[in-house]
């Protein structure tokens, strides 16, 4: 099953809820929920939040604050730790099956140093979760900018080491960290192949277009720049037999996702 949404709540929606039927009235089946810029939403509106998107059948996801950094000074390594375990709490009570987090920074520190503080800080999350009951599944994000921690080879490292993490490759990330490198089919379809290799099962993802220099992303463009072409990843998406997410995360992520459904067909 291929579920297609937009990240952060479509135009015009009243609240959490509404906006889960907005999704749905555009012929849509997943929303990603964005506390990117902190987390604003009481459990009671969760559970809201939840029961509606289960009587819809729209499946539910969690972007985790953009300020989370695990290789940082204590306080916020500590903080970051926080904001992650609330996320995770909300996503609990919401039954959304992920949690979407850019772990790290690399702030000077080398590659391995960096992955070495992000298994640590995942193995205490899981820790906590444990503790907690908590059962969502936290999802790394292939990041985009070359200062960004989060290639799919570090995070693969990360899924060697700790259980319930999970990537979530995010194909305008890669294109712009690469200069550009989803030119044709094949590019997308070698993408796929090196997240099947780390990750069976659910796929959850995110597209958008992209401009970049060259330390990576800078901003995020309409699906019509066509950079990369995601009618090159459509036709490749249908083949996938197990579950997919596709979450859209252009300026106009609503509109877009719904052009990537028909894209799908
Ligand atoms: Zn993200």
């Amino acid at each position: 099953m291929i579920l297609v949404g937009p990240a952060g709540y479509p135009p015009g929606s009243k609240g959490g809820t509404n906006a889960i039927e907005r999704t749905k009235e555009l012929g849509l089946t997943a929303l990603e929920v964005q506390f990117g810029r902190g987390i604003n939403l009481s459990a009671e509106r969760a559970m809201e939040m939840g029961s509606k998107a289960k009587d819809l059948g729209i499946a539910l996801s969690i972007h985790a604050p953009y300020y989370i950094n695990f290789n940082s000074k204590p306080e916020t390594v500590e903080k970051s730790h926080d904001w992650l375990m609330r996320s995770l709490r909300i996503a609990d009570i919401m039954d959304a099956r992920i949690v979407v987090v850019h772990a790290a920074s690399y702030m000077g520190s080398t590659s391995e140093q960096v992955t070495n503080r992000v298994i640590e800080a995942m193995r205490r999350v899981r820790e906590q979760m444990e503790l907690e009951d908590l059962h969502s599944i936290i999802g790394l994000e292939t990041m985009g900018k070359l200062a960004s921690w989060g290639t799919l080879q570090e995070i693969a490292l990360v899924i060697d080491e700790v259980d319930g993490i999970e990537p979530v490759p995010d194909f305008g990330h890669i294109h712009a960290r690469y200069g550009g490198n989803l030119r044709t089919s094949d590019d997308f379809q070698e993408v796929l192949d090196s997240v099947f290799q780390i990750h069976q099962g659910h796929l959850h993802c995110h597209f958008s277009c992209i401009e970049y220099t060259d330390k990576g992303e800078r901003r995020h463009l309409l699906l019509e720049t066509k950079e990369p072409d995601f009618a090159l990843l459509a036709p490749l998406i249908r083949t996938i037999s197990g579950d997919l997410t596709i979450i859209s995360e252009t300026p106009a992520p609503s509109e877009d996702a719904v052009r990537m459904v028909s894209m799908l067909v």
